[in-house]
């Protein structure tokens, strides 16, 4: 099966590549607007916001330090349990810098809180804002929502663009909304 079969997987695409890259336009114009005069470094959620993170920073017009961190909030089927994993045991001083933190999505709002709240707690910054490309329409629960949204969505489970389902879709130059077949079939 081609990579291109994949987009017969979506129920119905949200957001194309003009809607994503007109966002991105936007977002990056704000961010650079609003750190003109700062030291920045953008901390990325990996692996979910790599497409958003290398499209985002390449229009940026000021300049930045990329700090990339690994982390696993686990996501086996379609929900999140709750559990954050943040993989780095040492974390970077950040002492006199701006940080914003870059994640795919915004769900339940754990790993943010959880990533923002180590910065915080660890490096020493001046401040910590953060940027989804995606936010989720729900209640809720953590004390924290993201300076910057792309897109809020409806509460469904979304492929593409960096987002996966069992590492797949993730090369979708789209996103959408994942059918409801597929994830019923564990054979993926
Ligand atoms: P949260 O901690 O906000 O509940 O979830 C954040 C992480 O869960 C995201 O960074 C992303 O990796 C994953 N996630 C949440 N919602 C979705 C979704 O609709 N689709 C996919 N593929 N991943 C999601
Ligand atoms: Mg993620």
């Amino acid at each position: 099966m081609s990579t291109n079969d994949n987009i017969n997987d979506l129920e119905r695409v949200l957001f194309n590549e003009n809607e994503i890259n007109s966002r991105l336009d936007e977002l990056a114009e704000s961010i650079s607007n609003q750190y003109d005069k700062c030291k920045l470094t953008v901390v990325s959620i990996m692996n979910g916001s790599l497409m958003l993170t290398a499209d985002l920073l390449a229009r940026l017009e000021i300049d930045f330090d990329l700090r990339c961190l690994n982390v696993e909030s686990y996501y086996g089927e379609t929900k999140g349990s709750g559990e954050v994993f943040i993989n780095s045991i040492r974390m970077p001083n950040f002492s006199g810098r701006h940080v914003l933190v870059v994640d795919d999505i915004f769900d339940t709002g754990k790993t943010l809180e959880a990533v923002v709240e180590r910065i915080n707690c660890e490096c020493n910054p001046i401040k910590v804002s953060s940027l989804t490309l995606l936010k989720k329409k729900k209640e809720i629960k953590v004390n924290i929502t993201p300076d910057f949204v792309g897109f809020e969505v409806d509460d469904l489970f979304l492929v593409g663009y960096g987002l996966d389902y069992h590492g797949k879709y993730r090369n979708l130059p789209v996103i959408g909304e994942l059918k409801k077949g597929i994830i019923a079939n564990p054979t993926l």
